[in-house]
């Protein structure tokens, strides 16, 4: 099977894995995940986060958004373009992210654009990671474009039963350097 088909089979595996999930279950999970981010050094001593818009069936990253608002880090948002490319604008208040085309939410004001600064984070969206800490996204490539220019440390959110020992790698695809679950995490 070639990899593209492959990848896809599994998208639909993780997907129906995540539709099992009751959604108390998911906010407690969810709630773990976002406790044990905030709870660490890389987060506590990043400069800048880059976070993305989690829809319902995404590991929830509103928690994550409220808590670097109070203490005043500054969080961007990415905007996609051109169905490949995707930049990043900060965002200062929930009701600043709107449905985009691919209702998804994204950043009302394209003004405030990304600059990296030393100790920045991002947090990349998955089905999957597997222990090496490559990814399986949703197919569209987004985040294999964007990240090798980011410089600061890279972050996979996801669920202790979702990591899987070795996912389909073709040549763009890139890897993360920490991958936080509900049980523990894994620095690569
Ligand atoms: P995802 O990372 O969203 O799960 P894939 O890894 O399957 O998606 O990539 C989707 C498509 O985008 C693939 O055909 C891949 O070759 C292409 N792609 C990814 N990154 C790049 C890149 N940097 N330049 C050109 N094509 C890319
Ligand atoms: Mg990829």
């Amino acid at each position: 099977m070639d990899i593209r088909s492959y990848k896809n089979e599994l998208r639909d595996f993780f997907a129906k894995k995540r539709n099992a999930l009751s959604s108390s279950e998911k906010s407690i999970l969810d709630k773990k995940i976002s406790d044990r981010l905030i709870s660490m050094s890389v987060f506590k001593s990043s400069n800048q986060i880059l976070l993305y818009a989690s829809t319902d069936e995404e590991i929830s990253t509103d928690s994550i958004f409220r808590y670097s608002l109070e203490i005043g880090k500054p969080c961007f948002f990415p905007k996609c373009y051109d169905h490949s490319k995707m930049i990043f604008f900060r965002v200062s208040s929930p009701d600043e992210l709107i449905c985009d085309s691919f209702n998804i939410k994204a950043p009302k004001n394209e003004t405030d654009i990304y600059t990296p600064k030393p100790s920045d984070i991002i947090i990349v969206p998955a089905m999957s990671y597997d222990k090496k800490g490559f990814r399986l996204g949703y197919g569209k490539g987004f985040y294999d474009r964007f990240l090798p220019e980011f410089m600061g440390t890279k972050i996979g959110l996801c669920y202790f039963d979702f990591i899987s020992d070795s996912l389909p790698t073709g040549r763009f695809d890139m890897s993360v350097d920490i991958i936080i679950t509900e049980k523990k995490y894994i620095c690569l």
